[in-house]
């Protein structure tokens, strides 16, 4: 799972789907916080259940390990908030994440690429680049991403990179021994492809197969949290969108 980005209705609800599928273990790709109304929640419950997660560009800046000169006046506003509001053991918790994490031999987790928290990979091109960090770093040939809350695929074989976005759908990729990938699962708390829904996906080490999952949950409670706060708006807006 990514970018829960401390929507705590989106977060349950995915918790309660992944636990009627027998899965191993979660891990999240970073930003737990920013935007939205919950962030100890949020960030308790990934305590609670030791998810493994690696940090984003909202959870440095809410923790206090850079300042959010760069982030819109709306996103940085929501910061603030946040910074406010963490509990210190939360805030020190976000300061011992990793940029990068192994999960044993079988895939890589990041937030935004693999040289930073704060880039994208959003082109085939900007895809290429980091397949290319990771022939550099040798190991596994399977990435998981998020950041740009887009879900979707980019694979390289030779050196040809495809690239496929999967907006609001709900599908199965088999992934090939020969290829490499890097795979966006697409945002918990704040979808941006237009469904409104939470996404999240299960990764089957043994069918070699990547199912993207959409959850409905309690979009007006959390929306409503957002506007109690005061919060802007437009953060209550894009979710009732989904942008
Ligand atoms: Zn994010």
């Amino acid at each position: 799972m990514s970018d829960i980005h401390s929507n705590l209705e989106a977060l349950t609800a995915v918790l309660s789907d992944i636990d009627e599928q027998s899965v191993d273990e979660i891990v999240c790709l970073g930003d737990i916080v920013g935007y939205n109304a919950d962030p100890n929640e949020s960030i308790t419950l990934i305590r609670e259940r030791n998810i493994k997660t690696v940090i984003g560009n909202h959870d440095s800046r809410a923790a206090g390990l850079q300042e959010p000169a760069n982030f819109n006046a709306k996103a940085r506003e929501a910061i603030l908030w946040t910074r406010n509001k963490l509990s210190f053991e939360n805030k020190n918790f976000l300061r011992t994440l990793p940029l990068t994490l192994d999960i044993g031999d079988d895939f890589l987790i990041i937030h935004g690429s693999l040289d930073s928290y704060d880039e994208y990979i959003y082109t085939e091109e900007t895809a290429a680049w980091n397949f290319g960090l990771m022939n550099k770093r040798g190991g596994s040939k399977l990435c998981f991403f998020g950041h740009t809350h887009m879900p979707g695929v980019y694979a390289v074989n030779g050196d040809i990179v495809v690239g496929v976005r999967g907006e609001g759908k709900e599908y199965d990729l088999n992934l090939r021994a020969l290829s490499m990938y890097l795979i966006n699962p697409g945002s918990v708390g704040q979808p941006r492809d237009g469904d409104t829904r939470a996404a999240y996906i299960i990764y089957d080490t043994d069918k070699a197969t990547v199912s993207f999952k959409r959850v409905s949950y309690d979009l007006n409670e959390a929306v409503e949290k957002v506007s109690k706060a005061g919060l802007p708006a437009s953060l209550a807006r894009r979710l009732k969108e989904g942008w």
